[in-house]
């Protein structure tokens, strides 16, 4: 059996930052949107390939150390009691790395998927529950698309409207590590009360579906640039290349730019940022499993 699916990135189009909970996690009002950079992954079980004593595998050249797909497929193992072959995923990296566009999160989520399809087990509860278990960005990425995330993000609900903007990419060079991030914005009092996290809560489901561009906003940004000051120069740029709002990517250091019109993405891409993607929205259809 092979399967393959994509890993769509995500972008905050916006985010407000709420109060620590007991466990230490932020509390968060956020529209995250899937979009069409994506990682690719395969996954092949390793019938008679697999040699006595095969374990599943996870290839994913690019990333080093622990790969949180390794941990998906362990937890789903666990949860649903699927005692399958073993199988491998190859995961052909194409989001930038701890950028902040929940690159692993999506991997793990996109793991889900195969392996729901593969079982035949696909329960969308259990696969919503064995996410929320694996990272906070993670349930919002099992069905790619549009959604509107509270909680500390892993309260998910789906919301009508696909953006028609191009989104220009700019990776950074360096790493920013989410805690990081988030450690800074407290040590620099950012985050919000309950209660004007509710209001930021009201504002945009007021302006559902469609996010005014005064609320794209990611009010985790200060404290990414508190981390790489170097970002502001960046947002200028995409700013002055035309981006109807430029911001950073999540807790960064990717920075975004939003264009309307999406000629004027690839337009500004060609001029000033050579290398770099233009995205776009994508939805549900993003994340489909396919016979490879
Ligand atoms: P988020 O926005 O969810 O905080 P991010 O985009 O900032 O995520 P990721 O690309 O998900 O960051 O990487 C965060 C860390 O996770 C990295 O240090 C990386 O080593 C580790 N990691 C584990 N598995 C993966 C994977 N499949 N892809 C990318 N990173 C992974």
């Amino acid at each position: 059996m092979r399967l393959e699916t994509r890993a769509p990135g995500k972008i905050n189009v916006c985010l407000f930052l709420g109060p620590t909970r007991a466990d230490g996690r932020h509390e968060l009002v956020s529209i995250m949107q899937s979009v069409t950079l994506a990682d690719r992954l395969r996954l092949e079980d390793q019938v008679g390939g697999g040699g006595a004593g095969a374990r599943d595998r996870v290839d994913c050249p690019g990333v080093d150390g622990d790969n949180l797909v390794t941990t998906a497929i362990e937890r789903f193992r666990a949860a649903t009691g699927w005692a399958g072959e073993p199988v491998r995923i190859s995961i052909d990296k194409r989001l930038p790395v701890a950028a902040g566009m929940a690159g692993g999160s999506a991997d793990a989520a996109a793991a889900l998927r195969l392996l729901a399809r593969a079982s035949g087990l696909e329960d969308r509860d259990v696969l919503h529950e064995i996410a929320a278990g694996l990272g906070a960005d993670v349930p919002a990425q099992v069905t790619p698309g549009r959604v509107l995330a509270t909680g500390v993000g892993d309260v998910v609900e789906r919301v009508p409207g696909v953006p028609r903007y191009g989104v220009l990419v700019v990776p950074s060079a360096t790493p920013l590590l989410t805690a990081d991030v988030y450690r800074e914005a407290d040590r620099l009092g950012l985050p919000r009360s309950a209660a004007d996290l509710e209001q930021a809560l009201a504002q945009v489901r007021d302006a559902l579906p469609d996010i005014p561009d005064a609320l794209c906003v990611n009010e985790l940004q200060p404290a990414a640039l508190s981390l790489r000051p170097e970002l502001e120069d960046t947002l200028a740029r995409v700013k002055a290349a035309g981006a109807d709002v430029a911001l950073v990517s999540g807790s960064g250091p990717t920075v975004l730019g939003l264009f309307h019109d999406r000629h004027a993405a690839k337009a500004a891409r060609d001029r000033h940022f050579p290398g770099c993607k233009v995205a776009k929205p994508v939805g549900p259809h993003g994340g489909e499993v396919l016979a490879a």
